[in-house]
């Protein structure tokens, strides 16, 4: 027997969020790729809360552990370290096809990767959405429509995309993967779902993925120059993430094979924006401006009419809220930092 005085160190069982319970018949098995990224591990959240089984399969680029730390050991997750260039085969019901990098200078870091994850990588998950009768949603963006001559932009809109510019990898990767999914959906019968994502922001996007929400806010916290890349004419129309994974799902479980808009169609110019942000953070910066960016687009908003008359989804956050949302994440984030650097 274990004597009385001999201490044990043991592990504290860990405490998760609690889960919808669902029978096997409801219950189903998705794979998220690119799921510890920014709007991956929200769905994760989501699709795990909601009582399914899910598989987040991420290489880790832009993507983070710490991001869906909270379910790792859970019976119904499954992290898997994987780059979706390499072929992988799982039996699920769905896939939500995410993997890529999403923000420009990651994907100029390695234009030839980031092609490569958009073209071989949706082949192999056509492949296995294919070889399991998988129903498979792409994650596409409004990239594809590039400086737009057409305003709002609504999916009827074939885009005016620079082949040869910087942004190309990511706009034709972008198009060729849409490509690849109606070939798909055409010549081998795959069930397919394709969601054009405008501008998304919250909690756990990247600290320096060099996009304007995240530029903004920490400029602004840290009472640093708010960096306006030409002269803040251009507009963006900006959705809280937990709007656009509300979205994604829907989508999946329309019936809507074409092509679907998500965005929140509130614009607003760059310049207003820094303001904006330089308001609700109470920060004393002041703004700069910079060079323009090359074959930057100088107008984008999401016609939603489709997503609200096929699969009844509109955004409901108001921007503001958002914005304060992510603040406090930003906030947290700096001050963890910092503390790890002092130690
Ligand atoms: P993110 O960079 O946070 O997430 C992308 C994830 O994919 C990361 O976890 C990354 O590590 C992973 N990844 C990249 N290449 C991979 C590969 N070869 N194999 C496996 N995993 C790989 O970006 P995000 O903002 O969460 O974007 C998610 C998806 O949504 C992307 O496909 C992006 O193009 C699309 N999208 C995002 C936005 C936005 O504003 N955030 C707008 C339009 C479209
Ligand atoms: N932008 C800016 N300052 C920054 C970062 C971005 O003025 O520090 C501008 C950028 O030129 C673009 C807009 O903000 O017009 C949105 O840029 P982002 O990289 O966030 O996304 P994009 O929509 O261009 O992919």
């Amino acid at each position: 027997g274990v004597e009385e005085s001999q201490s044990f160190q043991t592990i504290p069982s860990r405490v998760y969020p609690e889960v919808r319970f669902r029978s096997e018949r409801t219950r189903k098995r998705i794979l998220v790729t690119g799921g510890t990224g920014f709007v991956g591990s929200h769905l994760v959240d989501k699709l795990l809360l909601d009582g399914h089984e899910v598989i987040a399969l991420d290489n880790f680029f832009t993507g983070r552990r710490r991001n869906v730390e909270h379910w790792i050991g859970h019976s119904n997750f499954e992290l898997v370290h994987h780059d979706v260039v390499n072929s992988y085969f799982v039996e699920v019901d769905q896939i939500y096809h995410l993997a890529s990098p999403a923000s420009p200078p990651h994907y100029m870091y390695n234009p030839v990767k980031t092609i490569k994850t958009n073209s071989i990588g949706t082949i192999n998950m056509l492949g296995l959405a294919k070889r399991v009768k998988a129903t498979i949603l792409l994650a596409s963006t409004s990239e594809i429509y590039g400086d737009p001559e057409v305003h709002p932009q609504p999916e009827s809109y074939w885009g005016h995309v620079n082949p040869i510019g910087p942004r190309s990898c990511y706009d034709e990767g972008k198009r060729v993967a849409e490509s690849l999914m109606v070939a798909y959906a055409k010549q081998e019968q795959v069930d397919i779902r394709i969601a054009r994502i405008f501008n998304t922001f919250g909690p756990r996007m990247h600290m320096n993925d060099g996009r304007v929400v995240s530029n903004f806010i920490i400029q602004a916290i840290q009472d640093k120059p708010i960096t306006i890349y030409g002269n803040g004419t251009q507009t963006r129309s900006f959705q809280f993430v937990d709007d656009l994974a509300d979205g994604l799902i829907a989508l999946m479980n329309s019936n809507v094979t074409s092509p679907v808009n998500l965005g929140n169609p509130e614009e607003h110019t760059i310049s207003d924006f820094a303001h904006i942000i330089k308001d609700l953070v109470g920060s004393k910066s002041e703004i700069e401006h910079m060079d323009g960016q090359i074959d930057d687009p100088q107008q984008r908003k999401p016609d939603i009419r489709k997503a609200a008359e096929m699969i009844d989804w509109q955004p409901k956050v108001k921007m503001h809220d958002g914005i304060r949302k992510t603040i406090e994440y930003f906030r947290k984030e700096i001050h963890d930092e910092e503390k790890k650097r002092r130690i």
